[in-house]
């Protein structure tokens, strides 16, 4: 079975091509398209053998976009099928399913109608997922399409975890409570962690760090709690977004600059934290290249982002009474020694005992510990696959079909 897995950004399209047989899987092909509607777009495309090749032209829409990737795929020269008809479905990563989707669902008009209903909760990615939806559904008719939503993994917080302390109406009245996001991550590499302890109930702390950064707490396969909140600008520090700040904090910049509510949440969301700290870049490379070369403001955004990461380790440590293993994943987390070395060095005292030399060695595709042998709490590294997550719940979802 055939699986293409879309991933539609505002002004992108991720995709990638996944073969099933039996429980065993190989990428056919991948590839991006990069600035949809913005002018000189860029298709990024691993064909045939891994060769890459670049289209360039103007793409105004994500359903032009998908012509393109078909087009693509199907190439005569460096495509991987011989016709659209091959696909047997479409995973879509949907950003938000609020309460209405705890698992992957087929997209009927039905689930469509339910999403479309959550646009107001993710109003910057929620519209480019649902038209991507849209754009298969006209161009391949046939084709089932499933969503498999970030939030869907969190689904498990209790009440206790979930809900904000304001006046109970907001939540019942506007469905105003903590989500999660990253869900697919979290899910894919605590599942791994779990395989790699040999035991299903393990207490797992999950540290996803890239351009949005986000922990789970996980006991038994099942969110206790995360960091992100009702949109993704809630907890860590993160590239751009301040994460946890005082919410009067607000106001006061408004009184100060003049400043609309708006254009405080865009600062909050895009100009804020390393970046905000820094002044120098949202990527951590560069504010590392900088810190090293003695900039106090790169130094502290990364002292701060790490202090954030340790302190919810902390409070995670509370919520499970312990823990098994601490995992790291995403850009920063599977690349980052230093960055590694920051959050995690110097907690012996609770049970983690980290081991430099091994943090230098980390494997690229497998599970890498960096924890002393003594450790009580390891220490993982694991590469995150979340195309993968959503290949494997489609073809569960569409295999029976
Ligand atoms: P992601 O969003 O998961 O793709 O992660 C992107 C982030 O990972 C960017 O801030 C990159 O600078 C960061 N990153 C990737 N490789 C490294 C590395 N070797 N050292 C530090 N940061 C890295």
């Amino acid at each position: 079975m055939t699986i293409l897995v879309l991933n539609a950004g505002s002004s992108s399209l991720k995709y990638q091509l996944f073969k099933f047989s039996g429980d065993s899987y190989n990428v056919l092909s991948k590839g991006t398209v990069e600035r949809i509607a913005i002018g000189d777009s860029l298709i990024t495309h691993k064909g045939k053998g891994g060769a890459e090749i670049k289209i360039t032209g103007n793409i105004d829409s994500h359903t032009e976009a998908l012509k393109k990737v078909f087009e693509a795929l199907c190439d005569k020269e460096y495509g991987v099928i011989k016709n659209v008809g091959e696909i047997s479905a479409f995973g879509h990563r949907i950003l938000h399913g609020a309460e209405d989707f705890g698992s992957s669902v087929i997209l009927t008009e039905e689930n469509l109608e339910k999403c479309r209903k959550n646009i107001e909760l993710g109003p910057l990615h929620m519209p480019a997922n649902l038209s991507c939806v849209e754009a298969c559904k006209q161009l391949i008719s046939s084709t089932p399409n499933v969503g498999v939503f970030d939030t869907a993994f969190h689904s498990t917080m209790s009440k206790t975890a979930y809900m904000y302390a304001i006046p109970y109406e907001y939540y019942t009245d506007y469905k105003i409570r903590k989500y999660g996001f990253h869900g697919t991550s979290h899910r894919y590499v605590s599942g791994e962690a779990a395989a790699y302890l040999d035991n299903a109930e393990s207490k797992i702390i999950t540290c996803h760090l890239g351009n949005g950064s986000s922990i789970a707490a996980v006991k038994g396969g099942k969110v206790v709690d995360t960091s992100m909140g009702l949109t993704p600008l809630e907890g860590l520090a993160m590239g751009t977004r301040s994460g946890d700040i005082d919410p009067a904090v607000i106001e006061f910049i408004m009184q100060k600059t003049d400043k609309s509510i708006s254009e405080i949440l865009n600062i909050l969301n895009k100009k804020s934290g390393v970046l905000g700290i820094s002044g120098i870049s949202s990527d951590f490379r560069d504010v590392t290249t900088a810190a090293e070369a003695g900039n106090e403001r790169a130094e502290l955004g990364l002292a701060m982002f790490a202090y954030r990461v340790r302190k919810y380790i902390g409070s995670y440590l509370a919520a499970l009474n312990g823990a098994d293993a601490i995992v790291f994943t995403g850009g920063i987390g599977e690349n980052s020694v230093k960055m590694r070395e920051r959050i995690i060095s110097g907690l012996d005292g609770l049970g983690i005992e980290f081991d430099a030399e091994k943090n230098q060695s980390v494997k690229r595709n497998a599970v890498s510990e960096i924890n002393k042998t003594a450790s009580r709490i390891k220490i993982l590294v694991i590469p995150t696959d979340e195309e993968l997550v959503i290949a494997r719940e489609t073809y569960e979802l569409v295999k029976t079909k």
